[in-house]
């Protein structure tokens, strides 16, 4: 099979490109990294008259903001009485509330600035996928129901309507949601805020950043950029600075295959999500569909697709995805990519303290796109105000897990174990 290839690049209908840094800077805010977290911070800060100066190793949407599966999801991957129950009940309320509200603020910042990412504000299918998994959606269900979320559980039969599959017992509809090409997005807020006056350089790796003369001083490609306050948005894909400690947290991988069915099927396609709500599933081994904008089929599952795991994840992945939808056993491969997603143990985001005006965010576990674009966004604003109470969590001055390496393996362990022996 041939090497990665990420189907958002071939739909997204945004497209921009930033220089490389060739000057040294004196500016408001830095910002490391271009992905959901720093560019909505940048186009916040800009918005509210500070100078920024983005800097991204790559190109902006290298990291997991432009691997993503695209699903707009209210709330965290835990459910809510658990975020309550592991921050505390005040804290815990007050994050759910924030995260609760976050599709309105992408969906919204998506029409106020043209975004062309292809939503669809249809809301997501938490999906069944078994007696067990439903038991957990109706726990679900009810957390989400008293807090007067708009959530209905759908029965086996409405989800196989809407989902143009049998193979599942149920699923939870939440209508706050929708999908998006999360690259796409990605550019468009990079767009937004370089209308809005933000300076964004990418293929400018940040090599140092040192505190001095009470400003942050940060090195990239042999210039200088002095800033007030600093943003460091690295989160999964942190490529080493000196002068900063790398949070730590495991990582897990997530691959997707895009799979192109035979145009002569075009009346069963028709029946494959017809609304087009973006579905994962309550498996331990998570699994999401969808489509996008040019009629193919997104499929996805945690692992990691290359090395010693990649032909029993793509080879799993083929097999569920034939037995869930056997009408389309024909659709081709049109390719597939991978990812890194962050997940802290308690599976609830960080934002780490670490000098004067400077914060660091990183560990959404996996539900990046609304938090990370409210973080992004809180963050601009506490660096600019100075308001703390405008972040969405407590600081913490450090954060390093032990063994993280050992916890990573153990995550891609389990998936080859599930989609080797496995066939759900
Ligand atoms: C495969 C996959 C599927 C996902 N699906 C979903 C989903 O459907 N819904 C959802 O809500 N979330 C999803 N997520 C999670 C979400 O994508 C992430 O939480 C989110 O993208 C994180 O955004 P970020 O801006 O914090 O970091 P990133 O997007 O990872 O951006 C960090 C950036 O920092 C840059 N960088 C690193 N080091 C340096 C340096 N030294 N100097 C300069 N730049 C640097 C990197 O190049 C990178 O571009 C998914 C994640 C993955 C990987």
């Amino acid at each position: 099979m041939a090497r990665e290839s990420n189907a958002w690049e071939q739909s997204s209908k945004e497209s921009i490109s930033f220089n490389v840094l060739d000057c040294d800077l004196n500016v408001d805010l830095a910002i490391v990294g271009g992905g959901f977290t720093g560019t909505s911070a940048a186009l916040e800060a800009a918005r509210a008259g500070a100078s920024v100066a983005l800097l991204e190793a790559h190109a902006i949407g290298h990291g997991g903001s432009g691997r993503n599966v695209g699903l707009v999801n209210a709330g965290l991957w835990l459910p809510p009485d658990q975020v309550e129950a592991q921050m505390g009940v005040a804290p815990g309320r007050r994050l759910n509330d924030i995260l609760a509200a976050a599709p309105e603020v992408v969906f919204g910042l998506i029409a106020d600035h043209g975004i062309a990412c292809d939503p669809v504000r249809n809301g997501t299918l938490h999906l069944a996928h078994s007696s067990k998994g439903l038991k957990s959606l109706k726990n679900r269900l009810a957390q989400q129901q008293a807090r007067q979320a708009p959530v209905t559980l759908l029965d086996a039969r409405e989800t196989a309507r809407r989902v143009g599959s049998g193979a599942f017992h149920g699923a939870l509809w939440d209508r706050r949601a929708g999908t998006i090409n999360p690259l796409a997005y990605n550019r468009g807020l990079a767009r937004a805020a370089r209308d809005a006056g933000a300076g964004l350089y990418e293929n400018t790796p940040v090599t140092r950043i040192s505190h001095q003369n009470g400003g942050w001083q940060l090195t990239a490609v042999n210039h200088t950029v002095r800033a007030q306050s600093l943003l460091v948005a690295t989160n999964a894909y942190h490529e080493d600075m000196p002068g900063f400690r790398t949070p730590r947290a495991p990582k897990v991988s997530y691959f997707q295959m895009a799979l192109r069915p035979d145009t002569a099927c075009d009346e069963i396609l028709s029946s494959i999500l017809p609304g087009g709500e973006g579905c994962w599933d309550t498996g331990l081994i998570m699994t999401s569909v969808r489509r996008d904008s040019q009629g193919r089929i997104l499929f996805g599952a945690i692992g990691r697709p290359n090395g010693a795991g990649r032909r029993i994840h793509l080879n799993w992945a083929r097999r569920a995805f034939d037995r869930i939808f056997p009408q389309l056993a024909s659709a081709a491969l049109d390719g597939f990519w991978s990812g890194e997603i962050s997940m802290p143990a308690d599976h609830i985001p960080k934002i780490i303290n670490f000098g004067p005006q400077a914060v660091a965010v990183m560990g959404y576990s996996g539900r990046g796109i609304a938090p990370g674009t409210v973080f992004g966004q809180r963050c601009a604003r506490m660096l600019v105000s100075g308001q703390q109470d405008e972040l969405p969590v407590d600081t913490a001055q450090s954060y390093a897990e032990a063994a993280v390496r050992a916890k990573s393996a153990f995550y891609e362990f389990g998936a080859r174990l599930i989609h080797f022996g496995a066939y759900r």
